[in-house]
């Protein structure tokens, strides 16, 4: 483990040519302070703890230092949003240090969002918010403790500084990790430009770095194409599968890794409602939860389109076939294990019996597939705590009987059972009450220790920690409508 000055940098990114990004350095913050820092993050930089509580830590993930071997800069991409495309949008307000290199060969590319105006902040301020980027910290390190691809989160540092939203807040940075954040509107931003050449050099940038096994297939593009493509389908799988909602999937927050990426007005599922829009702001549901997966699929054919100068339309099109069929694969198989199933056809119905089920009675996605778990599949058990958590019971009743039966006609046996779903069942998500009680105490006592709690807490998201039974409950009354916008 290293103190922070020993971070050894190594800036791939930065050695493309100056098409692709503006170096620049942050804007130095007034009195920055510290508000958050992950010791999993420190681990993967092989930073030593003791650098959280350095001067210099709060110095440089404010931006007001710079490190040494530290190249900084903004990236320039494009992106469809809402459908439309916009020439040109990149790092408006985020600016990639550089890129960490830990003794065991991992590298993680490190970077300040909310870190002052870029060449591409299209009249933004460059700014984040103390709200939006404890949700963003939370959110990754959450999604990250599901198992679900993420850019992952160092630390949030503070300021005074006045950030005007809809109302006036106060500004942070979130220092975001991963091994690279190319979108798939980094390619797009070229080829609606007519720069094919930029589209080749970024592609085998790609390929070389991040899926260097693809340079053997006999066409690397459209392997890139399909390895992106079937990687989104099972992102958007494993979304579905835990209730997540995005909010904002414009292609430019679609990551070339199939990471999860740009926490916004995100929400996860609670009163299970096929159609819920966490995003205020998207009016038409365009990215509301059952639509996502399709989204997933368009925001490919997007990407298709950016990289069609480099292969021909029909291995394009090849490409993207896959699409559908891992989707649904890899759903139904997150679904059947939810249920303690087998992946097979006869699980099927059970899973969309549930869920409509769900959707009738309006049941907590989260506390239900949890409680699950602990179905009695004995031919007379009555099930009750669980037969509680649906408005019209005898549903639950017709369909508790079927699944009982078919659980019994598999040999399945209840204990084992149970804590095989207690492994892929989820008891914690970040609801967005839990945020927001944690932004509430940060903003108006400068307590941050529910922050660290959540982050602690939801790392380990399927363990019981009896302790914390409150936070696996359902909203209290303040909390059921939050409102969650854009601004950020
Ligand atoms: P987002 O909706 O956060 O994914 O951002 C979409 C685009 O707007 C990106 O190019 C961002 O860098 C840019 N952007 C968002 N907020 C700001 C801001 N406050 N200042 C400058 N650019 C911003
Ligand atoms: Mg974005």
């Amino acid at each position: 483990m290293k103190p922070l000055s020993q971070l050894v940098f190594d800036n791939r990114f930065a050695s493309l040519p100056e098409h692709f990004h503006t170096r620049l350095a942050p804007t130095p913050v007034p009195d920055p302070y510290l508000v958050a820092w992950n010791p999993h993050a420190f681990e993967l930089l092989g930073l030593h703890a003791e650098a959280a509580a350095s001067p210099e830590f709060v110095e440089v993930f404010s931006g007001n230092a710079a490190l040494p071997g530290a190249d900084p800069l903004a990236a320039l991409y494009a992106g469809h949003q809402f459908g439309h495309y916009v020439p040109q949008l990149g790092d408006g307000r985020a600016i990639l240090l550089g890129e960490v290199a830990h003794p065991s060969g991992s590298r993680w590319e490190v970077q300040l969002k909310g870190a002052g105006r870029t060449p591409y902040s299209r009249g933004g301020d460059g700014r984040a918010v103390l709200r939006s980027s404890i949700r963003e910290y939370l959110c990754s390190e959450a999604m990250h403790g599901l198992g679900i691809p993420t850019t992952r989160a160092l630390c949030i540092t503070g300021t005074d500084m006045p950030v005007h939203r809809e109302s006036v807040e106060t500004g942070a940075l979130v220092t975001r990790l991963a091994p690279s954040f190319i979108r798939f509107g980094s390619f797009e931003v070229f080829f609606y430009r007519g720069q094919h050449d930029e589209i080749k050099a970024l592609a085998d940038f790609t390929l070389q770095h991040y899926f260097p096994e693809l340079l053997d297939e006999a066409k690397p593009y459209v392997a890139l194409l399909r390895e992106a493509t079937g990687r989104t389908a099972r992102l958007m799988a494993q979304w579905q599968a835990v209730g997540f909602c995005h909010g904002v999937m414009n292609t430019d927050n679609m990551s070339i890794l199939g990471l999860t990426l740009d926490y916004g007005p995100y929400g996860f599922m609670e009163a299970y409602n096929p159609g819920y829009i966490c995003n205020h702001s998207d009016h038409d549901g365009r990215y509301a939860y059952d639509q996502q997966p399709q989204i997933g699929a368009w925001n490919c054919t997007c990407l298709a389109q950016a990289l069609l100068p480099l292969m021909e339309i029909d291995h394009a099109r090849d490409a993207l076939a896959g699409y559908g069929e891992i989707f649904a694969t890899e759903y139904m198989r997150l679904m059947c294990a939810k249920l303690g199933l087998p992946f097979e056809e006869a699980s099927a119905p059970l899973v969309t019996g549930l869920l409509d089920l769900m959707a009738k009675n309006r049941t907590d996605y989260t506390l239900l597939f949890r409680a699950l778990a602990g179905f009695d599949s004995g031919a007379d058990a009555k099930n009750t705590g669980l037969r509680d958590l649906f408005i019209a019971r005898e549903h639950f009743d017709a369909w508790a009987r079927a699944y009982g039966e078919r659980l019994r006609a598999i040999g399945s046996i209840d204990a084992e059972r149970a804590e095989r779903m207690q492994r892929v069942n989820p008891k914690y998500v970040l609801r967005n009450y839990l945020a927001e009680s944690a932004i509430r105490k940060a903003r108006d006592e400068r307590d941050y220790t529910e922050i660290e709690r959540l982050r602690s807490l939801l790392s380990r998201p399927f363990d019981e920690q009896p302790e914390f039974d409150d936070y696996a409950k359902e909203p209290p009354d303040w909390a059921r409508e939050i409102a969650v916008s854009c601004s950020s």
